[in-house]
């Protein structure tokens, strides 16, 4: 026996209920399910942002908005002009969830506990007489044809369901990519997203938890990125590692993972400049020791470390520099050269790079250009975002399009 609804979605994680919790408000009387595969519901927003859920970002026009997502920048443009980061705040609000702002513009509950949010998707599911069904992972999907009308037949382990419009929000999960193949869909392949990159480096080694403002370049590539960048255990992390990883997903991966970077502790300034400035230092303070105080906006243990790395020993005094020391030295601050082995995962956020193809999606409605009455919300599609509350924005704006459609 099949058990019958008007919509289905397939998948109980951020871009399902957010979807199906829309849908039910604009018409409540609609029989609506999500069928999740796990025994748990929302399992990714309770581990997210550290457990504390960033929901979105301080980032309030549509134009900037997309600027943060290298795959999906141009597509995402209509649907932020439809649903945008101060609509995730209202919308939230509206239901009872207060959210706040960070320096870094990362946007979390007041709670600071993804909890929250679990708790106001599960109460607004069980208001709506929305049914959560746990435990359902979808094999098969049929699509019939029939006089009396079109409906999709879905088949989980034990179970038949038969619905007229279908959603899937089922993330990054290649099955479900595979399912959509035999449908005609066209899948970019997937590969990982916000990684952090593995070093093993003396001039880093003693160094976690230091932390600077700095350019990062790939060599051999285009890729370049700024901004924050941390000494981790086993190499580097920080928001500008983060966003070469989401910018280079393909690129790195292509290259598994073993490439050159060039770090550039000053930032954007060059070598010459730097040069000019060591040159000033060592008019300036040629009787103390080089290696004692950082002369730069960034910690003198990284400093120390530079020095040493640039043939100058500990004691060495600022008189007593050579050209090439002093050569060296805006070069290692300027231009330091660093061998990537490997990445690691970025436990506060990771995400998939890859998915059904955004040509194949009609971004006004989220449905299927191949097939009426099927849509998509959330990372099933091929989009993804750099950290900082992006990847759920992507979540509750395709789910509420697709609600909007419906
Ligand atoms: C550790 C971590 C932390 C993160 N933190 C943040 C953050 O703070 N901010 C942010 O913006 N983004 C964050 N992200 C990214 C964000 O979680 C995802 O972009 C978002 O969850 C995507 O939502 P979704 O609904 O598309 O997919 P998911 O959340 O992955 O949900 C898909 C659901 O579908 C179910 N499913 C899959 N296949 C089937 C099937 N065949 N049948 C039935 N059910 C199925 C899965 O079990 C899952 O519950 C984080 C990701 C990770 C891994």
């Amino acid at each position: 026996m099949s058990q019958n609804f008007d919509i289905i979605i397939v998948g109980g994680g951020a871009g399902g209920f957010f979807t199906a919790i829309n849908i039910a408000e604009k018409n409540p009387k609609l029989k609506i399910a999500i069928l999740e595969r796990g025994k748990e519901v929302l399992t990714k927003v309770r581990i997210s942002g550290g457990g504390r859920c960033n929901v979105t970002h301080a980032c309030f026009e549509p134009n900037e908005l997309v600027k943060f997502y290298p795959r999906g920048e141009k597509e995402l443009r209509g649907p932020f002009h439809q649903f945008c980061s101060g609509d995730t705040i209202e919308w939230f609000e509206k239901h009872g969830v207060e959210l706040k702002i960070e320096d870094d513009g990362r946007m979390f509950p007041v709670s600071n506990s993804s909890q929250t949010i679990i708790d106001c998707f599960t109460s607004a599911t069980k208001k709506l007489g929305i049914q959560v069904l746990t435990g359902q992972s979808v094999q098969s999907i049929y699509k019939s044809e029939t006089s009396e009308g079109n409906f999709w037949k879905i088949e989980t382990q034990n179970e038949q369901y038969i619905c007229e419009k279908l959603v899937l929000a089922t993330g990054s999960n290649p099955k479900m990519w595979e399912t959509l193949q035999e449908f005609g869909h066209s899948i970019v392949s997937p590969v990982p997203s916000l990684f952090t990159f593995n070093i093993k480096d003396p001039r880093i080694k003693e160094l976690p938890g230091v932390s600077a403002q700095v350019s990062v370049k790939v060599k051999d590539t285009k890729l370049t990125s700024a901004g924050p960048l941390l000494v981790t255990h086993w190499g580097m992390s920080g928001p500008a590692i983060l966003k070469l990883s989401a910018w280079g997903a393909r690129t790195l991966f292509e290259k598994n993972y073993q490439f050159t970077i060039f770090v550039n502790w000053l930032n954007d300034m060059d070598a010459e400049d730097a040069e000019v400035i060591l040159k000033e230092l060592k008019q300036e303070h040629s009787k103390k020791a080089v290696s004692k105080k950082s002369p730069f906006e960034f910690p003198n243990r990284l400093w120390e470390s530079l020095v040493l790395a640039s043939g100058i020993s500990e004691e060495t005094k600022w008189a007593d520099l050579s050209k090439m020391q002093l050569q060296n030295l805006s070069n290692q601050l300027t231009n330091g050269q660093f061998q990537v082995n490997g990445k690691s995962t970025f436990k506060e956020e990771f995400v998939t790079a890859g998915g059904i193809d955004l040509k194949e999606i009609n971004f006004k409605t989220m449905e299927s250009k191949m097939h009426p009455n099927l849509f998509f919300a959330g990372e099933i599609v091929n989009i993804d975002a750099i950290t900082g509350g992006f990847n759920f924005q992507n979540a509750w704006t395709s789910g509420f399009i697709v609600a909007n459609s419906i």
